[in-house]
Parts: C-alpha cells; sequence; structure tokens
C-alpha cells in the first residue's frame, strides 16, 4: 500500500518580492502531493486481477489466459515458466500494456491500463515501462551508446547522465559505446538493448526469451546484469524464459500451464526448477 503525503497545497511564488523574478515552472504553481511507499509494504510494481485472454471465437476460441491473478512486487526479479502454449508471453504482454485482456483488470503500479485509450498506454508505455525482446532490434547505424539513450532523445526527454552511465558500468559496457552493433557479440548487443529498456529508469522492465538467441555464455552475462539492475539498481524486472538456468537468476518463478498459474517458487534453484517443468510435462 501507499500512502499520501500531507498536501500543503501551498502556492510557490505567490510570495515573490516586488520586481523579483519569479522562475516560470514555479510561478503560480500548486505544490504536488508526492506518493511516498510505505517502508515494508511497498505496492506491487504491476498486477493482474482475474484477467482472460480469448484468441479466435466459437468452437475455435482459445483462452490463452483463463483468470489469472497475480501480483508482482517492487524491486524483485521474477521469472515466468511454463510449457509452450502455456500463455507467458500473453501474460507479459498484458502486463506490459502490448494487448489487452478479454476480460480482467490489469495495474502499473496504482494506474489500471487495460482501459486506457491508445494514446494514453502509448505514452504510459514510453514513460514508465521497458521491454527487451529476443531479439535485440538496436539500430545498426548507431553506436551503442546512441542505441541507449533513442528511445528518450525521441521522447524529447533529457537523459540522467549519472543514471545512464551506472547503467553502462553495471551492464558492463563502458569500453563498447562508441562501438555499432556489428561490432559487437550477440551477448553485448543484448546488455545494450536491456541497459537501453533501463536508461527511462522505468517503473519495470519485461524481457521475453531474453537469452533465446544467446549462447550460454552470452545468457549467463546478460541474467548477471539483469540480477544487478535489481539489486544495485532496484529495478524491477518480469522475465518470460523456458530455461531453469536463467529462471535461478530470480527472485520468484511463476509457472503456468494452460492459462492458469499453477504454482511459484522462491529463492529457485536451477534444478528444482527443472524437477517442476518435468512434472508439468514442459
Ligand atoms: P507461450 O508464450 O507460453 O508459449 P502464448 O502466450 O504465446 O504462450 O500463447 C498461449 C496460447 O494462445 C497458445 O495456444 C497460442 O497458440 C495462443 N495464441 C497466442 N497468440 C495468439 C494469436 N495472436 N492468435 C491466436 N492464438 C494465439
Ligand atoms: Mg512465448
Amino acid at each position: 500500500m501507499s500512502q499520501l503525503s500531507p498536501s500543503t497545497g501551498r502556492t510557490i511564488g505567490a510570495e515573490a518580492p516586488t520586481g523579483g523574478v519569479v522562475p516560470p515552472q514555479q510561478a503560480g504553481v500548486a505544490v504536488d502531493t508526492v506518493t511516498i511507499p510505505t517502508p515494508g509494504h511497498p505496492s506491487p510494481a504491476a498486477r493482474v486481477v482475474a484477467v482472460s485472454k480469448l484468441y479466435g471465437s466459437g468452437d475455435a476460441a482459445v483462452a490463452a489466459l483463463d483468470g489469472v491473478t497475480v501480483s508482482l512486487a517492487s524491486r524483485e526479479f521474477t521469472a515466468i515458466m511454463g510449457p509452450s502454449g502455456s500463455g507467458k508471453s500473453t501474460l507479459l504482454h498484458l502486463l506490459a500494456g502490448l494487448d489487452r485482456p478479454t476480460s480482467g483488470e490489469v495495474f502499473l503500479g496504482d494506474t489500471e491500463i487495460a482501459s486506457l485509450n491508445d494514446k494514453t498506454l502509448t505514452l504510459l508505455r514510453r514513460d514508465r515501462i521497458g521491454f527487451v525482446f529476443q531479439s535485440f532490434n538496436l539500430l545498426p547505424t548507431m553506436t551503442a551508446a546512441e542505441n541507449i539513450v533513442l528511445p528518450m532523445r525521441i521522447a524529447g526527454r533529457k537523459p540522467d547522465a549519472e543514471w545512464v552511465a551506472s547503467i553502462v558500468e553495471t551492464v558492463g559496457l563502458t569500453r563498447r559505446l562508441g562501438h555499432r552493433p556489428s561490432e559487437l557479440s550477440g551477448g553485448q548487443q543484448q546488455r545494450v538493448a536491456a541497459a537501453r529498456a533501463l536508461a527511462s529508469r522505468p517503473e519495470i522492465v519485461f524481457a521475453d526469451e531474453p537469452t533465446g538467441a544467446l549462447d550460454s555464455t552470452s545468457g549467463a552475462e546478460l541474467l548477471a546484469f539483469l540480477r544487478r539492475a535489481v539489486d544495485d539498481l532496484g529495478q524491477t524486472v518480469v522475465m518470460v524464459t523456458h530455461d531453469a538456468n536463467a529462471a535461478s537468476y530470480a527472485d520468484r518463478v511463476i509457472f503456468l500451464a494452460d492459462g492458469h498459474i499453477v504454482d511459484e517458487l522462491r529463492a529457485p534453484t536451477a534444478d528444482g526448477v527443472l524437477d517442476y517443468m518435468k512434472r508439468l510435462g514442459g
């Protein structure tokens, strides 16, 4: 849960001395109330409530998700696992506002996003959500540094240089910033893509099979980065994977089968996840 700070309702600039210059951003602007998370009871970063997603209609209808309710804690690394076709990507896309449920609610923080119009949802995605795709989707003519800040430049926002530098250092790319994607390994390219997803300091970062196109060494580098993004940078990460070893980097694994959440594991080990997946038939 979160609580509001006491609202002062004060108007800054009202008592500016005569002839004094009032900064335009302060003149006559009421002080906003600020949401302060209550220590020990952080609101979930995202959650879905009774969401279903149907594809097709009539006899051909497929329920990709069937009444799923789950909360994702802030500053946690969550993995979503399950057999092929169990609804993992559908759940991630609903959470990320890339698709809408047939029924149910989807929250990012306290905002219900499934009912937003397209334009508002697009802006919300741009400003509050990061996404890492299986294919890195980097622009080949731009350097790593340019790729990392490109979405913010397009949005007309000024990157926070200190934050971007801390991401670049955490991701181990400081000496590769001037390289173009073709001069980087697959693992390095995916780390650039992950740094790009984090550059705007989103509330939550979603990744759909981010290690799917990587060899195991590169995959381990990317996963170590996502882990450090949570531990050292306080980010919230949600990742779909079918790889038990990848899931073992997470704090929590949620298992899906046939559009339902069937179980979860905390502090997963690769062996524990593998055993569970065998039982699920994945
Ligand atoms: P996963 O990521 O776990 O492999 P998905 O979420 O992609 O599973 O898909 C869940 C189910 O929904 C599958 O049966 C899939 O065939 C179906 N599905 C997913 N996307 C579509 C779509 N665009 N049109 C029709 N069926 C779809
Ligand atoms: Mg999928």
